[in-house]
């Protein structure tokens, strides 16, 4: 019932403390443990329940005790801005969501529990010039947070971003992006990108059959519903 008690790395219960978070919410009882488990989770939680660092504090923690051998390359910072030639991203963790409010609400989650570790985040979304957030993810990129049809736009670039890396993929507002007519071509460009041996969390406030459907095809057997 402790956060202490959930066997996290020392440096994800300190910037658990920084965030202020005291005691886990109901979901994050639930969904840190069986995560950690290394299960698949369906989690059909609302906004405000705490989903986010739900998902975010057991998979950045599994990745805090490798970062060093999995953060991405990163380019010599003293060859910015001279047109040297830029890492392509390669993701460990992509967050995919279907606004730009929930995105960034999503990456400056991240940001907090990747504090003082390898673990780069990142954020992408439309409706602005992708040159800047290219030369972010571009800086290195561990963890993505991203709307879908940004993220496929960069995809299908050449060199700017792989999914061959990734170990968690995150679905957040399933529902929300369900509903989108523009979702049913990205789905699998995004799903598909990786190489198969990938841990997977969908959250979505309601369960519609288009939910189940994504979630059985995708999800491995051993998930846990909430
Ligand atoms: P979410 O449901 O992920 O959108 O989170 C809702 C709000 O609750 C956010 O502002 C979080 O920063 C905050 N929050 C998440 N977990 C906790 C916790 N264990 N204790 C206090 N606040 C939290």
């Amino acid at each position: 019932e402790k956060f202490e008690d959930a066997g996290l790395h020392p440096v994800m219960l300190k910037n658990i403390e920084l965030a202020g978070y005291q005691v886990p919410t109901p979901i994050q009882r639930y969904a840190i443990p069986s995560i950690n488990q290394g299960f698949d989770l369906i989690a059909i939680a609302q906004t405000g329940s705490g989903k986010t660092a739900a998902y975010l504090i057991p998979i950045l923690n599994q990745l805090m005790g490798k970062a060093k051998q999995l953060a991405a390359p990163r380019p010599n910072p003293a060859e910015f801005g001279q047109g040297a030639p830029r890492v392509r991203a390669e993701p460990l963790v992509l967050v995919v969501c279907p606004t730009r409010e929930l995105a960034i609400q999503i990456f400056n989650e991240a940001r907090k529990f990747a504090y003082r570790t390898m673990l780069r985040p990142c954020v992408l979304y439309g409706g602005c010039p992708a040159s800047e957030q290219r030369a972010q993810i571009q800086k290195g990129c561990d963890i993505l947070v991203a709307t879908p049809g940004r993220l496929v736009d960069f995809m299908e670039m050449p060199n700017i971003l792989s999914l061959r890396r990734m170990k968690f993929m995150v679905i957040d507002e399933a529902d929300e992006m369900i509903a989108d007519p523009g979702w049913n071509a990205d789905i699998s460009k995004i799903m598909g990108g990786g190489d198969g041996n990938i841990k997977y969390v969908l959250c979505s406030a309601t369960f519609p059959k288009q939910a189940r459907d994504l979630a059985r095809e995708y999800l491995s057997e051993q998930h846990v519903r909430i």
